[in-house]
């Protein structure tokens, strides 16, 4: 798997008639990704808390020739939210085709030694449990689709063991066992699990983690949505696998030598 250039050139209206959950999609990497869902065709439920940039968004998808979005303003640690979300998908459609897990946060900058107990649970609740309580609620859903597709957004922080960057570190390592398990467990269906480090991107999280780099020496979100939306599309079959957009390659996971 190693080496395999998963990016493969799409055509507009390739995702026309699927079903695709987006969350984090009010900024950055989230927000290219659900345009460029919208923009081909599929009917994006958008999820994010900022109301304001979802219904820009809103305006975005249209403007691109997509159809309007489904906003859901909602803050990930509602379980209750997630349910109703999931309950309303069923029932509007009975199955979702594309689960792109792509909100996060970096919560800070620290040693571990210095990590408070509340920033550490905001982290692992956002980054971590909120995903694993959607892989809850949305399993079901993909499995009924004819071929469901689920990228995380994860990062190379998960295994770099940078000083400082830890709590963030461990949410995107647990983050990538959850994803790795959850490959495994539906390997046996149609259902393709798979992470993604996108690398440094120009958005709002980079900025504040790295607060002197000069943002244009990084990619934009949209450069990634070529490459991210090939790893949902129904004849890309790879799962359990992560994606990482520096390099462009898939990788497989390996134990330490
Ligand atoms: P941004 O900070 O630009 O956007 C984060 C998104 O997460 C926003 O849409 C925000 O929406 C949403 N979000 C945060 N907290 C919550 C919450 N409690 N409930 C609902 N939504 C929430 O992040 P990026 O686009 O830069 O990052 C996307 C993903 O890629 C993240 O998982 C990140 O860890 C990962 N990544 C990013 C890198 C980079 O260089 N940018 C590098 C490596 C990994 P709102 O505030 O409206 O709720």
């Amino acid at each position: 798997m190693a080496g395999t250039d998963a990016a493969q050139a799409g055509t507009a209206g390739d995702f026309a008639g699927r079903v695709a959950l987006v969350t984090g999609a009010s900024q950055g990497i989230g927000r290219a990704l659900a345009c460029g869902l919208g923009g081909r065709g599929a009917h994006v439920v958008a999820v994010a808390r900022d109301i304001a940039a979802l219904e820009a968004l809103d305006d975005a998808i249209r403007a691109a020739g997509g159809e309007p979005p489904t906003l859901v303003p909602l803050d990930l640690r509602d379980d209750a939210g997630l349910g109703r979300l999931a309950q309303a998908i069923g029932t509007r459609w009975g199955r979702l085709d594309c689960f792109v897990a792509s909100a996060g946060i970096l919560g800070p900058l620290t040693p571990v030694c210095d990590l408070e107990p509340d920033a550490l649970a905001t982290l692992l609740h956002v980054n971590l449990i909120a995903n694993q309580r959607l892989v809850h609620r949305l399993d079901p859903l993909l499995r009924a689709a004819p071929a469901g597709r689920a990228i995380l957004l994860s990062s190379s922080a998960a295994w770099r063991g940078r000083p400082f960057w830890g709590g963030y570190a461990m949410t995107k390592a647990a983050l990538d066992a959850l994803g790795r398990a959850w490959a495994a467990e539906t390997a046996h269906t149609a259902v393709r699990v798979n992470l993604v480090n996108p690398g440094g991107t120009r958005t709002a999280m980079r900025a504040a983690a790295m607060p002197g780099e000069d943002p244009l020496t990084l990619p934009a979100p949209e450069d990634l949505v070529e490459p991210l939306l090939a790893l949902l599309r129904p004849d890309f079959t790879e799962t359990g696998h992560i994606y990482d957009f520096p390099t462009r390659t898939l990788q497989a996971f390996r134990a330490p030598a």
